[in-house]
């Protein structure tokens, strides 16, 4: 297929390295000359360049922008369009996409795959990005079906599981396990730094190993793309931060209250429970 992606970051340029590597015709559009001339240098893209009218014979076109940017990025990429192109994104959260998107262009899909780093940036795209990840599509009642067949199909070739729900249901789903996180992980380094001996904390980040690697990896990541998930599915994110901040309050309560044994029961259940969110997609 003739492919355009927008947004030539680690998202985008992965798609384009995998897109190539299968044999697609990849047209990338960045905002940056520079970002361009890395992408072909990388073989990430056959052809690039600034302007979108460089998508004019794109079959489907991959919208993998920062969030703030993709409606602003459609608008401005229409003009450019067959009409029987498609339009698919990448984006963190799809309520507001599709409500953005949708009306711009009936042939669109929101997509979102759930695989990413904590680097951005052409430099870390990388090959096989969403190979055994899920890959949420999230189609509206007048979403043409042939659509969600070419698109499903071209994720499948990715080695990604296709996951389908409203974007309402995804933007709630990916609160718990996403945004959440973030959150969360982001909140624990914050924590940490409030130590006020300096020897002490010193030592506390010579310590620090691979508990402390798992639980604050994301809060170490992309704080652009942080801010957009809370930004954009604020309400989910808020009702999941309630629901953390008052599981918080009762451990801390426990602890308080030297109550062990429902600590140890609470521990116990979250040990049994863990592995039901660790399934191969
Ligand atoms: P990224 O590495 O920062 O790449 C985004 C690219 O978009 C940049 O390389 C930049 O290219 C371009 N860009 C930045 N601002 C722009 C603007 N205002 N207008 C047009 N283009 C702009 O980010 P990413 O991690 O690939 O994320 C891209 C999308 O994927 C986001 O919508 C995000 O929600 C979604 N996503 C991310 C992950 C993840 O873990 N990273 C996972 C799933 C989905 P230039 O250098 O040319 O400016």
């Amino acid at each position: 297929m003739n492919i355009g992606i927008v947004g030539l970051g680690l998202i985008g340029g992965s798609l384009g390295l995998d897109f190539r590597t299968l044999g697609h015709q990849v047209l990338g559009v960045s905002r940056k000359p520079q970002t361009c001339e890395l992408a072909l240098q990388r073989g990430a893209v056959d052809q690039a360049s600034p302007d979108l009218a460089l998508l004019s014979t794109a079959e489907i076109i991959f919208i993998c922008t920062p969030l703030g940017a993709m409606q602003k990025t459609v608008q401005q990429l229409i003009p450019h369009l067959g009409t029987e192109a498609i339009v698919t994104d990448v984006g963190s959260v799809k309520a507001s996409v599709a409500d953005a998107l949708h009306p711009l262009w009936p042939r669109f899909l929101g997509g979102h795959p759930m695989s990413g780093t904590e680097a951005a940036g052409i430099e870390a795209a990388q090959s096989q990005l969403f190979q055994g990840n899920a890959y949420v599509l999230t189609p509206m009642d007048e979403t043409p079906i042939e659509i969600i067949l070419i698109v499903e199909t071209l994720v499948q070739s990715l080695g990604g599981t296709v996951y389908k729900c409203t974007p309402a249901e995804h933007d709630r789903a990916v609160a718990w396990i996403s945004h959440l996180p973030a959150i969360a992980s982001t909140t624990l380094i914050a924590a940490c730094l409030t130590e006020p001996d300096a020897d002490v904390l010193k030592l506390a980040q010579a310590l620090a190993s691979s508990g402390f690697r798992d639980t604050s990896r994301v809060g170490g990541g992309n704080p652009e793309l942080t801010r957009m998930m809370a930004q954009y599915n604020r309400d989910a994110l808020l009702q999941s931060l309630s629901a953390y901040r008052h599981t918080l309050d009762q451990l801390t309560q426990m602890i308080e209250q030297g109550d062990w044994d429902m600590l140890t029961a609470q521990c116990i259940q979250t040990q049994q429970v863990r592995p039901q969110f660790m399934l191969p997609p």
